[in-house]
């Protein structure tokens, strides 16, 4: 199970920009390849996430037939690895660790180390 998912809140803790906060557009799953490129696995330690308004860099877009709207030198958020972020509890509103415990229909739910008020 995933502790931080799309449209989560997040904060920064570890790189340049410690203390940003921003919402989680996409987890990005990285995959175990074999020597014949084929996909035999996910690697759950080299997860990452792409953060709104977080680690932005500036990317020299080519235009590509008429598909791509933004061409030139555009701002783009680059994913940033999963352990470098924390979720934002949406109740006390503080970077916490997330943990998992069953509701009350015995399905696992993340809930906030803090305050252990259930996440979803
Ligand atoms: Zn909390």
């Amino acid at each position: 199970m995933q502790r931080i998912k799309k449209g989560d809140t997040v904060q920064v803790i570890s790189g340049n920009e410690v203390g940003a906060r921003g919402e989680v557009e996409r987890v990005i799953i990285a995959k175990y390849v074999d020597r014949f490129n084929k996909v035999t696995g996910n690697n759950p330690n080299a997860n990452k996430v792409l953060v709104r308004g977080v680690n932005i860099r500036k990317k020299h877009q080519r235009a590509v037939s008429q598909t791509r709207t933004q061409t030139g030198i555009i701002d783009k958020e680059m994913p940033i690895h999963i352990s470098n972020v924390m979720l934002v509890c949406p109740n006390c509103n503080e970077a916490v660790r997330v943990g998992f415990k069953l509701d009350g229909d015995g399905k696992k739910k993340r809930v906030c180390k803090r305050c252990q008020t259930f996440i979803d």
